[in-house]
């Protein structure tokens, strides 16, 4: 599998850092391209329990190179902590490797994302408040700063002088206050120290592990549908979350990718607001939660919960070109006496089966919904798709069907371990 994109099918969540932790084993580099600290991937290994937003999931595998692209944004303060918190359960981050075009997250990116999201009220995007989106704003607008920046402070600090100044008074009129300007760049000082060394042109590095036959994965952030074009804008992230967006999000060339792996629940989440058409709001949406600890890595928000949604799942593959799949969850259901499946929307009766643009459309999708029966049979035990219960195969079967892509890996646990791989990659 010499180059291996992995992307969220849904609303993120969907198991996407175990799924990485499982391909880095066997790969000599691993990339995250999109988003920031507002990422949390869960890893569970022989080191421990890892919960990470910025390094990549392959940082546990001594011969993978890890690798920040271009396309993420990076709030040094976060990314140090974490190393910190890696570092001290002795993992080694020596090989970590950060873009000098990811722009860098500052205090005041930070304190706009909180102040924008409060003054929306009712209307609130569900954002992390990690600053993610104003950084990605400045980026565009071309007033950001770049990790290269560390590397020549005096530069940087003659170009933050305006923006900061600008940042400082928006500041002022919400009420909030700023770090003085001198406190800033004596920050940004402390980081060059500790984060200069790592900085480098990753794209070079990206393509000639290409061009030397390695093999890379490139972990995608969040979800399909949080992508800032394709998802429910606008209750979606400020990158691009799907599968091409490895493009430009890591200076890959065209054709560089050889499979594309979606990660799908085997029911669905999401976190924040925004519409999500099989959301329960009753006790079987609460007995998912439960059963399945939904409650998000970065903010802790419980999830919302409802069956697989496959209208949402096709759109997605068609998305991102999937031509793999991994099943995640699939242990949540276990003990459920029969399982529904939306297989189309509908509105005032009327069939609805493309996933809407419209968010007005959306909103008014009711689900149609299939039953299936349940297997009520523990399955974390289990390693060989035969030995899955026959109710469990149809389930995954049909799921395979719906969406459009074979499922070649299905998750029965938190574990590295608890894996079912139905299919090579290749
Ligand atoms: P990501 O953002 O896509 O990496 O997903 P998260 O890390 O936020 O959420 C996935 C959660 O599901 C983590 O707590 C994982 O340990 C857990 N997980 C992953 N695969 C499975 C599985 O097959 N079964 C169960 N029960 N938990 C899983």
């Amino acid at each position: 599998m010499p180059s291996i994109v992995v992307v969220g099918a849904h609303w993120g969540d969907e198991g996407k850092g175990k799924i990485v932790d499982m391909l880095a084993q066997s790969a000599d580099m691993v990339v995250r391209y999109s988003g920031g600290d507002n990422a949390g991937h869960t890893v569970i290994n022989d080191q421990g329990k890892f919960g990470l937003h910025l390094v990549p999931s392959g940082i546990f595998c001594k011969q993978a190179v890890c690798v920040i692209a271009n396309g993420t944004v990076i709030n040094p303060e976060s990314l140090l902590s974490e190393l910190d918190m890696l570092q001290s359960k002795g993992v080694d981050c020596s090989r970590l490797c950060i873009s000098d075009k990811a722009h860098l997250t500052l205090p005041y990116h930070v304190l706009l994302d909180g102040a924008e999201e409060t003054a929306r009220g009712s209307a609130a995007i569900g954002t992390t408040k990690r600053g993610i989106g104003p950084t990605y704003a400045d980026k565009a607008a071309r007033n950001g700063l770049r990790m290269g920046d560390l590397l020549d402070l005096e530069a940087a600090a003659g170009r933050l002088k305006a923006t900061y100044a600008s940042k400082e008074a928006a500041l002022k009129r919400l009420g909030l206050e700023l770090i003085p300007f001198d406190a800033l760049m004596a920050k940004l000082g402390a980081y060059a120290k500790r984060i200069g060394p790592l900085i480098t042109a990753t794209e070079t590095l990206i393509n000639q592990a290409l061009d030397d036959a390695k093999t890379v994965v490139f972990e995608g952030a969040q979800g399909t549908l949080l992508d800032v074009e394709f998802g429910t804008y606008p209750y979606v992230t400020s990158s691009t979350t799907i599968a091409p967006g490895v493009y430009p999000g890591a200076g890959l060339r065209p054709r560089a990718l050889d499979h594309i792996l979606g990660v799908f629940k085997a029911y669905t989440t999401r976190v924040g607001t925004g519409p999500m058409p099989t959301e329960l709001l009753d006790e079987t949406g609460e007995l998912i939660r439960t059963r399945a600890h939904e409650f998000g890595v970065t903010t802790g928000r419980p999830r919302r919960c409802g069956w697989f949604d496959a209208v949402a799942g096709r759109y997605s593959v068609q998305i991102n070109g999937m031509n793999a799949g991994a099943l995640t969850r699939l242990d949540v259901l276990d003990d459920f006496p029969s399982i529904k499946v939306c297989v189309a929307y509908e509105i005032n009766g009327k069939p609805v089966r493309d996933f809407p643009g419209s968010l007005t459309t959306l909103n008014r999708c009711k689900p149609v919904y299939e039953e299936l029966p349940g297997w009520r049979k523990p399955t974390p035990h289990l390693r060989r798709f035969e030995d899955l219960p026959a109710q469990a195969k149809a389930y995954v079967h049909r799921l395979e069907h719906l969406v459009g892509c074979p499922m070649k890996m299905i998750s029965v646990g938190p574990r590295r371990e608890e894996t079912i791989t139905v299919a090579a990659l290749v």
